[in-house]
């Protein structure tokens, strides 16, 4: 009988490729192995809903129904320990091993610490997982004073979501400006005056931020802002990619596991999906959702079908902050300039290479301009930077 397939990582990619199997009619046996008690689910909900709501329930990735007909067979909640290719089989925590035919590497990524200390103190908290929410959400119920080390997309929404329930942050960012890796300065300024206006409070250019305890409240300090205590701190300097069991399997490794459009690895019985993945055009990881589920549809429909076209998509992510909806398309390359559009409830930033093309749009609470954006960066339509900052000028006349 045949092996089938095998999915490491019970997360949005691995979910996302067991359905497109699935509904492109395989039948053969998918199993899954995760280290998570749960049912697929997205990780977005967890920064904002799931704080926020008492009682916001699992952010499910499919309903009860629709994973019940995926018909899977789960190793739940287990660890695969090693992928043991000579013998094309998994080795889990408990000892026994799951035969493939076609294995597929799902394993994301786990929340980076500034440093060894901040591990195990029982008021620093990371968000990655369903359980990660909770306990944060409970901590922040008796909470007056946050930190929030990390002035990226998760640190300002927990930032922002915070600052609905009433509690006074305090952010460190290690860096000049907020966002730096995917944005402008136009934009991290932006981010910046929202923030502020919001109260909260925020250190840029922190260097190297250090971690004390007195009477078991942390302390936080760097070298331009002096010690002070919390009530609790939240880390989110950026992740860990899980590559270790593709290091240990010999397989192709570099800011990310190494794939083709195909999802394909240097093995050819092994394929790797979302976070875990180095974009095939850009040569890192991209740790968004739209990733994660759209390259992982792509690679399952190219498991099964050759003639399936490979995963090409535009970068795109998107946060919610105070009521406002960010969406952020495509990546800043090599020299260019920003053009501000300043509208009556929404405000674009576009970023032009030298050649005038459209390398990024980031929007605040614009939608539409983002879908017309993703036609002109496809077809590296040069445009004109007067035309786009000024509001009075039409966009959809260039459609
Ligand atoms: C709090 C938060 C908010 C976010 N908000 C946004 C947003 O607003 N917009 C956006 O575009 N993106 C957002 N993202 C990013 C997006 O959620 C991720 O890019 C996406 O979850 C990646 O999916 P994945 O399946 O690759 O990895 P994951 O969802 O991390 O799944 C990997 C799974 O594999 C398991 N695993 C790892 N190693 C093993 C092993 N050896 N054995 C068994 N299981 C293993 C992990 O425990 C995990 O369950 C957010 C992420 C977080 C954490």
């Amino acid at each position: 009988m045949s092996a089938g397939m095998v999915i490491i990582g019970g997360g949005q990619a691995a979910g996302w490729v067991a359905k497109t199997l699935r509904d492109s009619g395989y039948q053969g046996t998918i199993s899954v192995i995760s280290d998570e008690p749960w049912d697929f689910y997205e990780r977005p909900p967890l920064s904002k809903r799931a704080l926020l709501e008492a009682d916001a329930p699992l952010s499910r990735l499919f309903s009860e129904e629709q994973q019940a007909a995926l018909d899977l067979t789960w190793y739940r909640p287990l660890r695969a320990e090693r992928i043991q290719r000579q013998q094309k089989s998994v080795l889990l925590s408990n000892g026994q091993s799951v035969p493939y035919d076609r294995l597929l590497i799902a394993t994301g990524s786990r929340p980076r610490l500034p440093g060894r200390e901040w591990q195990n103190h029982p008021r620093v908290h990371t968000l990655r997982s369903w359980h990660d929410a909770l306990s944060l959400k409970s901590a922040l119920a008796d909470c007056r004073q946050l930190a929030v080390v990390g002035g990226g997309w998760i640190g300002l929404e927990i930032a922002a979501s915070a600052r609905s329930l009433g509690i006074a942050v305090t952010l460190y960012e290690r860096q000049p400006r907020l966002c730096q890796r995917s944005v402008d300065a136009a934009v991290s300024q932006a981010l910046l005056t929202l923030h502020q206006q919001q109260g909260v409070s925020i250190h840029c250019d922190c260097g190297e931020m250090r971690l004390a305890h007195q009477h078991g409240l942390p302390q936080i300090s760097c070298d331009q802002v002096p010690l002070r205590s919390f009530d609790r701190v939240v880390v989110g300097v950026g992740v860990e990619l899980n590559l270790e069991l593709a290091q240990q399997a010999g397989l192709e490794v570099g800011n990310g596991i190494v794939i083709d459009d195909r999802g394909q690895t240097s093995d050819p019985a092994i394929y790797a999906v979302g976070d875990v993945a180095r974009h095939p055009r850009f040569g890192f990881s991209l740790q968004s959702w739209a990733f994660a589920q759209n390259q992982a549809i792509a690679t399952a429909r190219a498991l099964l079908d050759p003639a399936a076209p490979g995963y090409d998509e535009i970068p795109w992510l998107w946060s919610d902050q105070y009521g406002i909806n960010m969406q952020i398309l495509g990546l800043p390359q090599g020299q260019g300039k920003t053009v501000v559009r300043q509208q009556s409830d929404s405000t674009l930033w576009f970023r032009l290479g030298e050649d005038n093309c459209l390398q990024q749009l980031v929007s605040f609470n614009d939608a539409r301009s983002i879908k017309l954006a993703k036609r002109w960066i496809g077809t590296q339509r040069p445009l004109d930077a007067q035309q786009l900052a000024d509001p009075a000028f039409s966009l959809m006349t260039l459609r």
